[in-house]
């Protein structure tokens, strides 16, 4: 592939070294074209078992969890590091996700580069000791001091959506923090975590054992993480069937676990808005990326009296993207991830059909394409918001277009999800639409296509989207333990 990517395949990052998988390897595929790229290292449970002591022995004899100034610089070093390789991380990215090349540019590579120095910031500049001042209790006084300090070894595990995105908004926190990690990809996208390895190794001062990338095709090595009494808190993003995994193997320790799960966002158009404008915005943010995004508005409620006209505006918008080769600068919707997440979708399809759904516009793989787990961008009408499109997460290009009968309907129906992860409002005016906001149940909200996502910005979900948010000083917290101290005043 190029310079990044050795031609025996990625090693494994243990207790500061580059090392072999002790199950071999596995090959990471091209999902616009079916090619098998090449091939990474597959982690044995011994390798689990290295990576999670080197993880453990960098915290417990290191100065890194004090060394407030070293833990900003090495952030940096690791930015640089990937900014100098961006051209190379940019053609992995786009062939290992099918991320279409256009979103490198932001959240799929160069936006969480960038984000490393919030945390690096953060690092150097968060109040680690807070004075409470002196307090009488039972006739002695004392002083007390907030100390916050790192957790300890943090099992850090993926998915291959957005993977330099998650992978890093996990790992500069959780690094700026004071923590050594273990890091666990998925299996679809080994490469995107595995080559910050070498960069590690030889551009960074990061310590042996801070952080160790642990590459596997094998989800037990997930759960080995969650289950090993020495890793002090789960970080996890993927589904939340996954996620309930994560928790009740982490709960034997009660060991702290941060989720960031799936999504049924709901965007809600009011009567006053521009309803064609709304929708049409709406089914084009949904072929993003072939759909492959948690907080995507993959509901689209509209008012009854203008659904047709909605449902028309969004079947314009979405019939004029056409599923395509990432590589090319103008493509917005690539490829799934795999086969089985295209035959995924293409289930949901069919259950849309059989339970009377209308297809619109798509409805499966585009007859263009022989080669690539592709699916047409899809609007699917006349269905009720319990049919089953509309309440489980698809994880593909497809919108689903729902009639309510005014606000306070729109907002029920947008909370009839086991889902609370983001969402949309669409309106004129500022009263209905603040009615709106303070009553949906979701992390976060986009008014009027204001866009939510930054470095300072926290992110996560409500309900079964999650517990705990990623990104902003919230973020940094998660990974923070909270420690009281008193002394005589
Ligand atoms: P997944 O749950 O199948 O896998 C995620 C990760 O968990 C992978 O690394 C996998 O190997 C690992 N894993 C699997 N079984 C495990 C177990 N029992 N114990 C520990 N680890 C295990 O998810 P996916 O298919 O890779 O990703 C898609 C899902 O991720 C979607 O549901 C999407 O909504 C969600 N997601 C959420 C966010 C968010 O921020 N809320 C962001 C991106 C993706």
């Amino acid at each position: 592939m190029n310079d990044l990517v050795p031609a025996e395949g990625t090693p494994l990052l243990i207790g500061g070294k580059l090392v072999p998988g002790g199950s071999g390897v596995f090959a990471t595929i091209n999902p616009a074209t079916e090619e098998v790229l090449g091939h990474a290292a597959n982690a044995s449970a011994d390798d689990m078992d290295a990576a999670i002591n080197a993880a453990r022995t960098a915290f417990d004899t290191t100065e890194w969890s004090r060394d407030h100034a070293f833990r900003a610089h090495c952030v940096r070093q690791l930015r640089g590091a990937m900014q100098n390789r961006i051209d190379e991380l940019r053609e992995i990215t786009v062939g290992e996700v099918g991320a279409p090349v256009m979103l490198t540019s932001g959240p799929q590579l160069e936006g969480p580069i960038a984000d490393l120095s919030f945390a690096a910031d953060l690092s150097e500049n968060y109040s680690w000791k807070t004075d409470l001042g002196d307090a009488e209790q039972m006739g002695i006084n004392s002083r007390r001091t907030v100390r916050r300090e790192a957790v300890g070894v943090v099992g850090a595990i993926t998915p291959w959506n957005f993977p330099h995105q998650i992978n890093l908004a996990k790992l500069g926190p959780a690094l700026a923090a004071g923590n050594t990690v273990v890091l666990k990809p998925a299996p679809d996208t080994p490469w995107c975590a595995a080559v910050l390895g070498s960069l590690i190794v030889e551009h960074t001062d990061i310590p042996a054992g801070v952080i160790n990338i642990v590459t596997s095709d094998n989800h037990a090595l997930g759960a080995q993480l969650v289950e090993d009494p020495r890793v002090d808190m789960v970080t996890f993003t993927g589904s939340t069937r996954t996620g309930r995994s994560v928790m009740a193997g982490a709960a034997p320790m009660i060991k702290r676990t941060f989720l960031e799960l799936g999504g049924k966002s709901a965007a809600i158009v009011l009567d006053d808005a521009d309803i064609a404008a709304a929708a049409s915005y709406t089914a084009f943010s949904v072929a993003i990326h072939a759909g492959q995004g948690c907080a995507l508005t993959t509901r689209l409620l509209v008012p009854r009296s203008a659904y047709d006209d909605a449902v028309a505006a969004a079947a314009a918008a979405m019939s004029g993207i056409r599923a395509g080769d990432p590589t090319k600068p103008g493509t917005i919707c690539g490829p799934l991830i795999s086969a089985a997440q295209r035959d995924r979708v293409e289930r949901y399809l069919d259950i849309a059909r059989s339970e009377g759904g209308r297809i619109v516009t798509g409805g499966g793989r585009p007859a263009s394409r022989d080669r690539g787990y592709f699916i047409e961008p899809t609007v699917i009408a006349d269905l009720g918001n319990t049919s089953t499109v509309a309440q489980e997460e698809i994880f593909g290009p497809v919108l689903v277009v729902i009639a309510h009968d005014g606000d306070a309907d729109a907002v029920r129906m947008a909370n009839e999800s086991p889902y609370g992860l983001s969402g949309s409002v669409w309106g004129k005016d500022p009263d209905r639409i603040e009615k709106v906001v303070s009553g949906v149940r979701t992390g976060t909200l986009s008014v009027n296509g204001g866009l939510w996502y930054h470095a300072d910005a926290p992110f996560g979900g409500y309900k079964q989207s999650g517990i705990g948010r990623e990104m902003g000083v919230a973020g940094f917290e998660e990974y923070l333990e909270t420690k009281l101290v008193a002394t005589p005043a």
